[in-house]
């Protein structure tokens, strides 16, 4: 939906908790209803023919939906926000509406791997050139720019890597040939990076991770500024991209506790890496809220905090059946994909291969974890003791 108010002048954990709540609307009840629908009816023919009424058919939106759109709108400072069926979904719809056939799309070498695919087996298709770059080029991305650049992609910190990137220098050279700028706000959420602001047209969030927070839904969301906002609406409409509403009300129910989980996750996770920086098996941490990172200081200008993903590098010499023990003898970590929701997960990490600019193209074995909510003495208990069991 399109921005129509805006509660600019409230603190984030007021827009949190009644960004998209309009009890007046709907008796006094706090949330607003689980809407399922398809068919809207029309009260005569003027108006079915003209369509002029708020809602027209299920798939073009409900007040279920709306309420989710309106808190994202409010919390991204956006011109208007659409969801999608997954943080996947998301990413796909905001390239296509910013690309035709014939144009070319850069995107940082350290972008979540399924945006790669995406981008490597649709865009071609539409005779889309998609073009990789060193995420630590910056100002220097101009270099990369052709007559036909019409998207510049971003994404901080890096999937699996968690290098950080100059947005708004990046954003404002993009700007300069009137190119699209989308970045993957996921590991900050919009509480802790507010990509409108530094310049980003359209800001992706995985609902899937820290909005939905309790890993049960798959949902994505963008946010768009100005400029691209009616692009985006149009590509959504056109696609007939609708996300069930008991998806959205869970989404919802997520996003109001956000704000507490957030700065718990991120208090857990420096306890947890300051024991782990002091391990023998541990070569490096991965977490740009930390100075030893080598983003820090980007982090620190751009973003208000970090949530609970983080890596590290295992010490030089680290065998695949040490690494492989290490994940195996773990308890409390979960090994699975995704992560954001309240407990704490582990999963291999392997470079080698996955990039194409500036590969570093070591076999050393690394680690990728999402600390959740639990007690931060019991997760050190755990890495400890599965450290131990692998190294031992
Ligand atoms: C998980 C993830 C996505 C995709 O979200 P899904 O809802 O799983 O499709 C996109 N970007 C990043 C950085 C992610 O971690």
């Amino acid at each position: 939906m399109k921005n129509t108010h805006s509660q600019k002048d409230k603190k984030v954990d007021t827009v949190l908790a009644h960004a998209g709540c309009s009890p007046e609307a709907f008796h006094g009840f706090v949330n607003p209803p689980v809407v399922h629908a398809s068919t809207v009816l029309f009260p005569d023919v003027e108006t079915l023919t003209t369509g002029n009424q708020k809602y027209t058919y299920g798939r073009r939106g409900n007040p279920t939906t709306d309420a989710l759109e309106q808190a994202i709108i409010e919390l991204e400072g956006a011109a208007g926000a659409k969801l999608a069926n997954s943080g996947l979904n998301a990413i796909a719809m905001a390239c296509l509406s910013s690309v035709k056939t014939g144009d070319h799309i850069l995107i940082p070498d350290n972008a979540y791997g399924p945006t790669r695919y995406f981008a490597d087996t649709v865009l071609p298709r539409y005779n889309v050139e998609v073009e990789y770059y060193d995420p630590s080029l910056n100002a220097e991305i101009a270099k990369r720019f052709k007559p036909n650049t019409s998207v510049v992609f971003v994404e901080a910190p890096g999937s699996l890597t968690f290098e950080m990137q100059d947005i708004p220098v990046i954003a404002k050279a993009a700007h300069g040939i009137d190119a699209t700028v989308i970045m993957d706000n996921t590991w900050a959420s919009p509480l802790f990076c507010q990509p409108i602001a530094l310049g980003v047209d359209l800001s992706i969030q995985a609902g899937t991770k820290y909005i939905v927070g309790h890993s049960d839904v798959m949902l994505g969301t963008i946010a768009a500024s100005e400029r691209a906002w009616q692009a985006l609406d149009q590509i959504h409409g056109a696609m007939g991209v609708h996300v069930a509403p008991d998806d959205v009300y869970l989404a919802l129910r997520g996003l109001r506790t956000l704000s507490v989980r957030l700065e718990r996750h991120m208090k857990n996770t420096l306890e947890v890496l300051d024991w782990l920086g002091k391990r023998p098996e541990v070569k490096a941490l991965r977490y740009p809220a930390l100075e030893t990172d080598p983003g820090h200081e980007i982090w620190k200008r751009d973003f208000s905090g970090a949530s609970g993903l983080c890596g590290f590098d295992f010490a030089d010499g680290t065998t695949t059946a040490q690494a492989n023990a290490f994940y195996d003898a773990l308890a409390l970590f979960g090994l699975g994909y995704s992560w954001g929701g309240y407990e704490s997960l582990a999963i291999p990490v392997r470079l080698k291969g996955m990039r194409t600019v500036n590969l570093p193209d070591s076999d050393a074995h690394c680690a990728r974890l999402h600390i959740g909510l639990e007690d931060p003495a019991d997760l050190i208990q755990d890495l400890g003791q599965a450290l131990d069991t692998a190294f031992g």
